[in-house]
């Protein structure tokens, strides 16, 4: 019976595979031959199981006996998954326990060999899926922090959160690179830049694995971040320069970081779909990275090669472009798993997937499940599943929303506000909203259903927190302009609402013009108006482009509030920086700060955003005094950097590359290191970087994109502020 494995290996001395001091490798081999070709397909089905429409139903209410013995029981399927749009409202993390123990036990009970499942969730920002678990700022946010170990931070408090309610896998995060605002997960992606998206999710990829119990995701590979026109899951055309010198490598950085598991981009990329490239998931990620993990697809995209694709016209057909171009799990709805798991039994039968490949696929899903110990310790105890996950580490989510508090405009440093202020109108339709700013993928995919409290600081009470009745909600934009002529300022949140994927696509990504009219009327009283934004993407602002006291808070999380707070009374001192260009207007996208030099532009590349790459601002002033550099494989860079002001702050420096002469034309700037340094006031420090002198890296060849990846010999500009030292490349 199942039980026998839970705790005390019982029978390894019959069965290897149960041995815990056994190698992976050995139990993976010694399992494999004792399993029928029906079990092993069975292990590369993933369907959906909660809340879904159609197929089997298990509806966020009791599991049925005949659902279970459907998948678990006579499919044999080896995973599950609770995406974001199927969780069960009202689960407490003790209900998600229960529930995931059930189907846990009843998969290993009416297995032959009591082989676990592995259980999937999407939990992109903190655990989000739960109600009352702490929710952390989405990606984006993340970006403008420019600092991996909380990044790691937020990794580790995340595993630890998802791991007590029971699952196993965690789909975070995503290596994508926010390139066009149009794009409905733009706020899913750390950065339009390669290497500081890179940094940041190979430290939260640690964070999540470091106590081995849960795996992370690279996802979604490769190049599906800029689409058609910005419409998800359409084309992508991406040159194959730009695709390896821009595309590739946060998903590579990723991958050196150990992440265990891959998903594959939905989307086609220069006329291939993803899910059946061979070149992408086999020649690169497994030849050329030496990735070991598995390789999942997303979601229903096997059969999408038939249903969206038409490479093929039956469902077998689909499985076997996807299998043998290196997919080796099926992620599926749940009335997709009968159709996912006989036609990969035909195919082995046919012929069309070999039983090598089989074996291959079916070894590394094993793997996983004996490196996260599974066999051992399939269960977890619900009874502390509530204490561990119900508010905890709130004060990391606040240092990360404080951390990412992007400072745009303060002009005659109006900000921080006084905390013994008169009366503060607080207004916009952000300004008491949990389910605004924490946006999409959170209690369900297009965020908190309406009629679903999910605890959280608001930014108005957030600000209350700091001046008690001194801070004045108003709902109306009337009353509110009213309210302001004798009101020592005005605070306005705005921004946009919740959404996720395809739907979340906006072809005029901009601020509503009754907003921007709000803003507009609010300055029109001549009182201090602070424009707070809370949005998943830099909306093009129109009229409140004039604000002259904008602070950009992404989507901060349920203690974005007191982070917000924090920031505009002085308690913190801004320190987030734009981890994306921020456009002027729509018709800027695709809009990067990476823009190639041009012969018909007013500046040498065209790139003229509203605010910059990396513009970010402080309460107090700080300086970089000097950069020195050495070569050889590995770059050293010191900078030293001073606080001139008289507050305390953490100061980002990037480093950016430049080639005044270039055989490629290349970007005029290329970050390639940066760091996050606290500075008391009046404090100055050498910091030391270093980077590998591959960074430098570009594609050669001609427009056909034949050349390799390589440095080109010549001189590089290495720049940090206002300051660059010279470094020559023979
Ligand atoms: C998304 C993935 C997600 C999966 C499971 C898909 O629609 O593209 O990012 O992990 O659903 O919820």
């Amino acid at each position: 019976s199942g039980l026998a494995l839970t705790a005390t290996g019982a029978s390894s001395a019959q069965s290897p595979y149960l041995d815990p001091h056994a190698s992976v490798s050995t139990r993976v081999a010694d399992l494999l031959k004792r399993m029928t070709i029906e079990e092993k397909v069975g292990q590369l089905a993933q369907p959906a199981v909660v809340n879904m429409q159609g197929g089997c139903q298990w509806s966020g209410g009791p599991l049925t006996e005949s659902c279970m013995q459907h998948v678990l029981g006579d499919l044999k399927v080896g995973s599950v998954l609770s995406g974001g749009g199927e969780t069960p409202v009202n689960n407490t993390p003790k209900d998600w326990a229960e529930m995931v123990n059930t189907v846990q036990k009843f998969a290993i009970d009416h297995s032959r060999l009591h082989i676990p499942i592995v259980y999937g969730v999407d939990a992109v920002h903190g655990h989000n899926n739960v109600l009352g678990a702490t929710k952390f700022p989405q990606q984006i946010g993340v970006g403008a922090t420019w600092d991996p170990q909380l990044s790691q931070a937020m990794g580790e408090s995340t595993a630890r959160a998802v791991k007590a309610t029971g699952p196993q896998w965690d789909f975070a995060p995503v290596q994508d690179i926010a390139r066009d605002t149009r794009w409905g997960r733009y706020y899913e992606t750390y950065s339009e830049d390669p290497y500081l998206a890179g940094a940041l999710g190979a430290a939260n990829i640690q964070g999540l694995q470091k106590t081995g119990q849960v795996s992370a995701t690279v996802k979604h590979f490769a190049g599906y971040s800029q689409p058609f026109a910005g419409h998800d899951r359409s084309e992508a055309h991406l040159d194959p320069r730009y695709f390896q010198d821009t595309f590739l490598p946060s998903y590579k950085a990723a991958v050196d970081a150990g992440a265990d598991t891959v998903m594959v981009n939905s989307g086609s990329v220069n006329g291939i779909p993803a899910h059946a490239s061979h070149y992408l998931l086999t020649d690169l990620l497994r030849r050329q990275w030496g990735f070991k993990g598995v390789v999942v697809s997303d979601w229903n995209d096997v059969d999408a090669l038939r249903t969206s694709y038409h490479l093929t016209d039956t469902y077998a057909g689909a499985v076997a472009i996807a299998i043998n171009a290196g997919v080796d799990m099926g992620m599926l709805p749940p009335g997709e798993v009968d159709g996912f798991v006989q036609g990969l039994l035909d195919d082995v039968k046919t012929g069309k997937v070999t039983e090598r490949r089989l074996d291959q696929a079916v070894s590394r899903v094993l793997a996983l499940k004996f490196k996260l110990g599974l066999f051992e310790h399939p269960y977890v105890d619900p009874s502390k599943a509530d204490a561990a996950v119900l508010g905890t580490d709130k004060d990391l989510a606040v240092r990360a929303a404080t951390e990412s508090q992007t400072l745009l405009k303060n002009d005659g440093n109006v900000l921080p506000l006084s905390t013994g202020t008169g009366k503060v109108v607080v207004t916009g339709p952000s300004a008491d909203s949990i389910p605004n700013q924490d946006g999409g993928w959170t209690i369900q995919w297009q965020g908190i259903p309406s009629g679903v409290n999910d605890p959280g600081v608001t930014v108005y009470q957030g600000i209350k927190n700091v001046i008690g009745d001194h801070a004045k909600l108003v709902a109306k934009a009337d009353d509110a302009v009213d309210q302001t002529k004798d009101a020592d300022a005005a605070i306005v949140v705005v921004g946009d609402k919740p959404g996720a994927e395809g739907v979340n696509d906006q072809e005029q990504p901009e601020l509503a013009a009754d907003q921007q009219d709000l803003v507009d009327r609010l300055q029109a009283t001549g009182k201090p108006v602070i424009v707070v934004v809370v949005a998943d993407r830099p909306l093009v602002l129109g009229k409140a482009a004039d604000a002259k006291q904008l602070l950009m808070t992404w989507l901060p999380g349920s203690e974005g509030g007191t982070a917000v707070a924090n920031v505009l009374f002085g308690k913190a001192n801004p320190s987030g920086r734009l981890p994306v260009s921020w456009p002027k207007t729509t018709g800027d996208e695709p809009m990067f700060y990476q823009q190639l030099p041009g012969t018909n532009s007013g500046t040498s590349s065209g790139y003229d955003p509203l605010f910059a790459f990396g513009a970010g601002l402080s309460y107090t002033t700080y300086a970089v005094q000097g950069v020195t550099v050495s070569g050889g494989s590995t770059v050293k860079v010191s900078v030293k950097v001073a606080n001139t002001g008289s507050r305390d702050g953490d100061f980002v420096v990037p480093v950016f590359a430049q080639q005044p002469v270039s055989r490629i034309i290349a970007p005029p700037n290329r970050l390639v290191a940066f760091t996050r340094v606290p500075l008391k006031a009046g404090e100055s420090t050498t910091v030391s970087l270093s980077f590998p002198r591959s960074r430098l890296a570009v594609t050669q060849g001609d427009i056909d994109g034949s050349g390799t990846r390589a440095v080109l010999p010549g001189l590089y500009k290495i720049v940090a502020g206002d300051k660059s030292a010279d470094l020559t490349i023979n």
